[in-house]
């Protein structure tokens, strides 16, 4: 036993270490068009290995430098997405625009802000991530523990007062519109030269959408048609890969319609919660994405509480 664990411990030590060393996140550009780039992270939680990058990023490279959509969850997770960006340019970050105030798109901005770049954000985007900058860094603190560390919150000192708001650098074309789905203030960058979107955490692909006590669906009904509406080739969701209209509509716009007509429509109705949300429990059409078990009774929940009384 003793020469077991002699010989056997430093060899099971050496294979820990390398398994965890192969689970680290490192994030990749993968290009969407000529100078657009998205980032698609991880589908599952916040973790010490991902950063807390567990979302989808983008940037666009123009003449006059980088613009950077999402800035991700820390210091590190910030470091994490420059070192993405290097690996396809040279062009220093000029500016970060936010498309919303959950940790994962903002929290990285001081670090680009102290490496000289601008953080661009609506104003409304701006003060919701005031308002939730402490309880997102203690919640962050469980998953990504030291990690953290030397994490500044800093929204867009300068916020957009006129949304939406269209900005030009290097030539490219920026839309900013709110969307307010996710959280108050979200919003969607709409490059129009290119028929892009990035939806921030308005679009989720491959995994369900989830429904937080501050979202709205009613809101994200309207902000989904109105992102329709502008017919992008291509949509960098806010989670999930990198996908055409038809496929947002499946797994995404399909679901806020069912969240609105069917159980924000029973609310009204003032049908028993219950009763409702046990009829809809199983739904064949977003029983394949990952996270339906744990999300969907709970969304539906929300979307109940939010139309009751109305
Ligand atoms: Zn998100």
């Amino acid at each position: 036993m003793t020469r077991l664990r002699r010989y056997c411990l430093p060899f099971l030590a050496l294979l820990l270490c390398a398994a965890t060393a192969r689970a680290e996140y490192l994030p990749k550009a993968e290009k969407v068009a000529d100078n657009v780039y998205a980032i698609v992270g991880p589908l599952g939680q916040r973790s010490a290995e991902n950063d807390g990058l567990n979302a989808n990023y983008g940037f666009v490279v123009t003449p006059a430098g980088t613009i950077l959509i999402d800035s991700g969850a820390s210091r590190l997770g910030a470091k994490k997405l420059d070192q993405a960006m290097r690996a396809v340019t040279d062009q220093p970050v000029r500016w970060v625009v936010n498309t919303g105030s959950q940790d994962h798109r903002w929290l990285g901005n001081d670090y680009f802000a102290s490496r000289g770049a601008e953080i661009v954000a609506l104003r409304r985007t701006a003060a919701t991530q005031a308002a939730h900058a402490q309880q997102q860094l203690a919640g962050l603190a469980r998953f990504l523990g030291p990690r953290l560390a030397d994490t500044r919150p800093l929204p867009a000192p300068k916020p957009l007062a006129a949304a939406p708001a269209t900005l030009e650098l290097g030539g490219e074309t920026l839309v900013l519109m709110h969307t307010d789905a996710h959280y108050p203030g979200d919003a969607l960058v709409h490059l129009p030269r290119h028929g892009i979107v990035f939806s921030g955490d308005l679009v989720y692909v491959d995994r369900l959408l989830g429904v937080l006590p501050g979202s709205s669906v009613k809101h994200g009904r309207q902000a989904f048609r109105a992102l329709a509406a502008l017919k992008p080739t291509r949509i960098v969701p806010g989670h999930g890969h990198v996908c055409d209209l038809a496929q947002a509509q499946r797994e995404t716009g399909d679901y806020y319609d069912f969240l609105v007509d069917k159980v924000g429509a029973a609310a009204q109705d003032m049908e028993p919660m219950d009763a409702v949300l046990d009829q809809h429990a199983e739904l064949p059409a977003f029983r394949h994405l990952e996270n339906y078990k744990d999300l969907h009774r709970a969304n539906m929940n929300r979307a109940f509480t939010e139309f009751e009384g109305q």
